[in-house]
C-alpha cells in the first residue's frame, strides 16, 4: 500500500514531511518531487534501503544512484576529497540541477555506486526535497521514481503508474519544473566530462570549468557502459518510437510521409508534434500528442515525458517525433532523452 501525502509545492507542510522523513529513516522508499523529476528516495548509508530502490524499480544493480544532500557540509563525509573544481561549481550552481562525480569515502555503500570508487552527489534546489533532507537528517540516494528504463515521473500520477503498491510514500507537490533530469559531470577525470546532459548546459558549465567535454552514450546496450548508467535505450515508452532529426522543412516533410504510409498500410500512428507542426498533420487525421512550443524549449523539457506517457497509452503500432531544433541550452538535454526513447 503506498500512501500519497499531498502538499504545498513551495510551503509542505511540516508535519507530513515528519511523516515521510520518519518513513526514510526506518528504512523505507519515498517518492518525493525535486526541480528536474520524481525521486524515490531511500537511506543512502543502509544497504538494505538502497536494496529495496533497485527492487521496486526493477533496476539492475549496475547502475548507480545519485546521493542527495541538503549542505556541502553534508556532501563531505560522503567523498574522499572536495576537488576546487567541484566547490566552484557548487558555489555556483548548487542548490540546482547538476550533479557531481566524486571520489567516494567508505562511508558510501557499494549498493549505491555500483561498487564504483566514485558517488555521485547533487543537492536539490526544490523546496519538498530540500524540507525532506532537512527533515531526516541523512543523505538520499535517489534515482527517478519510475520502473527501469521508462520515462521519469514529472508528476506523482506517473510515480502511482509504475510503482503503486511497491513504495511506501510518495509526497505528492504537483508537476515539477524543469522535466529533464539533472546534468552529470564527471569530477575525477581529466579534462572533466559531462555524462548526461541537463538544464545546466556545456556553456554554463565551461564559464567555470573551461575544459569540460562530453562523452556520448553506449552505442547500443551491447556495448560496454563507457559510463555506468548510459544505457543507451532509456526513458522509453513501451510502443516504439522513430525519431526524425534534421532540418525542420524537410524533416517535417519525411516525417508526414512516413505517418502517411503507416496509416495506408492500416497501422495505428501517433504523432507527438510541436504545436507550430500542427497544421500540417491536420489533412491526415492522425493521433497527435502536443509537445508544446518548439520556440519554447523549457516548456517542451517541462512536458517531455508525459508527452511520451500519454503517446504510450494510446497502444498504437508506433510513435513519431521530429527532434527539436531551436538552439537553446536545453536542446541537447532534449534530444539526448528523445535519442534514448527511439533506441529499441
Ligand atoms: P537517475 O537517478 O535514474 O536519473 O540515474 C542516475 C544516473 O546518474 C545513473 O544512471 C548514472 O548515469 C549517473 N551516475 C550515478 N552515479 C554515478 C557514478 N558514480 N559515476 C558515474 N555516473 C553516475
Ligand atoms: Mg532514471
Amino acid at each position: 500500500m503506498t500512501h500519497v501525502l499531498r502538499v504545498d509545492p513551495v510551503h509542505p507542510d511540516i508535519q507530513l514531511i515528519a511523516k515521510a522523513a520518519d518513513c526514510l529513516r526506518a528504512g523505507g522508499l519515498v517518492a518525493f518531487p525535486t526541480e528536474t523529476v520524481y525521486g524515490l528516495g531511500a537511506h543512502a548509508l543502509d544497504p538494505d534501503a538502497v536494496a529495496r530502490v533497485f527492487q521496486a524499480k526493477g533496476r539492475p544493480a549496475n547502475d548507480p544512484l545519485i546521493v542527495h544532500v541538503a549542505t556541502l557540509d553534508a556532501a563531505r563525509p560522503l567523498v574522499a576529497d572536495l576537488p576546487r573544481t567541484a566547490q566552484d561549481l557548487a558555489a555556483r550552481f548548487w542548490p540546482g540541477p547538476l550533479t557531481l562525480v566524486l571520489r567516494r569515502s567508505p562511508l558510501v555503500p557499494d549498493e549505491v555506486t555500483a561498487g564504483l570508487d566514485t558517488v555521485a552527489i547533487r543537492i536539490p534546489s526544490h523546496p519538498v526535497a530540500r524540507a525532506l533532507l532537512d527533515a531526516c537528517g541523512l543523505p538520499l540516494a535517489a534515482p527517478s521514481a519510475n520502473l527501469f528504463s521508462r520515462p521519469s515521473p514529472t508528476q506523482a500520477a506517473h510515480v502511482l503508474a509504475d510503482l503503486a503498491g511497491r513504495i511506501d510514500i510518495v509526497v505528492d507537490g504537483g508537476p515539477t519544473d524543469v522535466g529533464v533530469e539533472s546534468t552529470v559531470v564527471d569530477l575525477t577525470t581529466r579534462p572533466p566530462m559531462v555524462l548526461r546532459p541537463g538544464v545546466v548546459d556545456l556553456d554554463a558549465l565551461r564559464s567555470v570549468i573551461p575544459d569540460v567535454g562530453t562523452r556520448q552514450a553506449a552505442a547500443s546496450d551491447a556495448d560496454p557502459l563507457r559510463a555506468p548508467g548510459m544505457m543507451a535505450r532509456h526513458y522509453s515508452p513501451v510502443t516504439p518510437v522513430l525519431l526524425f532529426d534534421g532540418e525542420r522543412d524537410t524533416t517535417l516533410a519525411r516525417l508526414t510521409g512516413a505517418a502517411r504510409d503507416r496509416i495506408a498500410r492500416g497501422e495505428s500512428v501517433i504523432v507527438l508534434a510541436f504545436d507550430e507542426d500542427r497544421p500540417e498533420f491536420r489533412p491526415l487525421h492522425v493521433h497527435l500528442v502536443e509537445l508544446g512550443p518548439e520556440g519554447d524549449p523549457p516548456a517542451v523539457a517541462a512536458r517531455l515525458y508525459a508527452a511520451l506517457r500519454e503517446a504510450d497509452q494510446a497502444h498504437a503500432s508506433v510513435i513519431l517525433v521530429r527532434g527539436i531544433s531551436t538552439r537553446h541550452p536545453l536542446s541537447a538535454a532534449i534530444q539526448d532523452r528523445l535519442r534514448r526513447a527511439a533506441t529499441s
